[in-house]
């Protein structure tokens, strides 16, 4: 059914949340329903294996409002976002946790900013209810890195209680565990970015998805974001540096190689051609495999978005 574009949609990515969505959409429906705007719920269920989405299939029975994507398998918080991202067909985007931990009670605030002309409005936990080692701490140190190396002064990047321009975030290139790293892409291109303080609660029901393996994730999507915001239309330059001393090194050694040290006399040419071809060839045919599994990717980046999506209930009106 179409149906006119709403005003707001309210993005929540899901993954084995049986016993937290449906408190969370109706808490999201009733504040909605305040705002008097326009406005859509699109959930996007990651796969989950426990009973998620039959609770979103009957609760899509008394919220008109309530749209669901389902995606073909678990392919990540980030995904998850992406394709919700995708999907929305509202003016301005409110993404959330789906464990109850963001409060929907914050999303008015986020609205006014948005309202101001902001095109992100980030959450910042400041009294974030979650383990201290696995969770608060390499996140402080993580934010006081990201804001160091991108110079976006943005307190809480991980919070996905964020509020887009819808414009500005449909553009983004996300990918990996990348949507923690919004803001410092959002500072890149010259947005306007805000932070406002929000509600956090423990997890009550279900359990987090992530462990420590993620500090060392999070450690590499670092080597690729500063070459994404710093290197993106020149990611030779990135590359070329390295290939400088490469050829430094070996321009000289070359000759060196070729001629005895003692003597000057060249050298027998089997005695150097031999190791350097054999060595060459070993090296050349890791090189061709990593080049066409990089372009394997390339390719797919373009398609995995429209295939991770298997069905979507869109909802039935805009109205609020
Ligand atoms: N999530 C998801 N796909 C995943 C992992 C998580 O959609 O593969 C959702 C999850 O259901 C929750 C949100 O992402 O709504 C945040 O996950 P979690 O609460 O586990 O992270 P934490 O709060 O512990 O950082
Ligand atoms: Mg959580």
């Amino acid at each position: 059914m179409s149906s006119l574009a709403p005003d707001v949609s309210i993005v929540v990515p899901v993954y084995n949340e049986e016993d937290n969505i449906l408190p969370l959409v109706d808490a999201i429906d009733s504040v909605m329903q305040r705002v008097k705007r326009s406005y859509e719920i699109l959930v996007v269920d990651d796969g989950s294996s426990d009973r998620t989405w039959e609770k979103l299939a009957e609760a899509r029975k008394r919220l008109p409002q309530l749209s669901i994507v389902s995606l073909r398998r678990n392919f990540g918080q980030t995904a998850a976002l992406a394709a919700g991202f995708d999907a929305a067909r509202g003016r301005h985007v409110v993404t959330m946790d789906g464990d109850l931990q963001n409060d929907p009670e914050d999303i008015p605030t986020f609205l006014a900013l948005l309202d101001e002309g902001y095109d992100l409005v980030c959450g910042w936990r400041r009294d974030r209810k979650d383990r201290f080692l696995s969770r608060r701490l390499p996140s402080r140190v993580a934010n006081a890195l990201l804001s160091d190396l991108t110079g976006v002064r943005v307190h809480d990047f991980g919070c996905t209680l964020k509020g887009y321009r819808a414009a500005f975030v449909k553009q983004l290139p996300i990918y990996s565990e990348m949507h923690r790293y919004i803001p410092a892409l959002a500072g890149s291109v010259g947005a306007r970015v805000t932070e406002v303080v929000v509600r956090h609660h423990p997890r009550l029901h279900g359990k987090s998805k992530y462990g420590m393996t993620r500090v060392i994730r999070v450690l590499y999507d670092l080597a690729a974001l500063r070459l994404l915001t710093r290197f993106a239309a020149r990611p030779l330059h990135a590359f070329g540096v390295f290939s400088i001393p490469c050829f430094l090194i070996a321009g000289p050694w070359f000759l060196f190689t070729f001629f005895d040290h003692t003597t000057g006399e060249p050298i027998h040419y089997s005695t150097v051609v031999f190791p350097t071809v054999l060595f060459l060839l070993t090296y050349l045919g890791f090189h061709f495999l990593v080049v066409g599994l990089l372009a394997e990717l390339a390719v797919n980046v373009l398609r995995t978005k429209s295939e991770m999506v298997v069905r979507v209930h869109e909802a039935a009106g805009g109205a609020a």
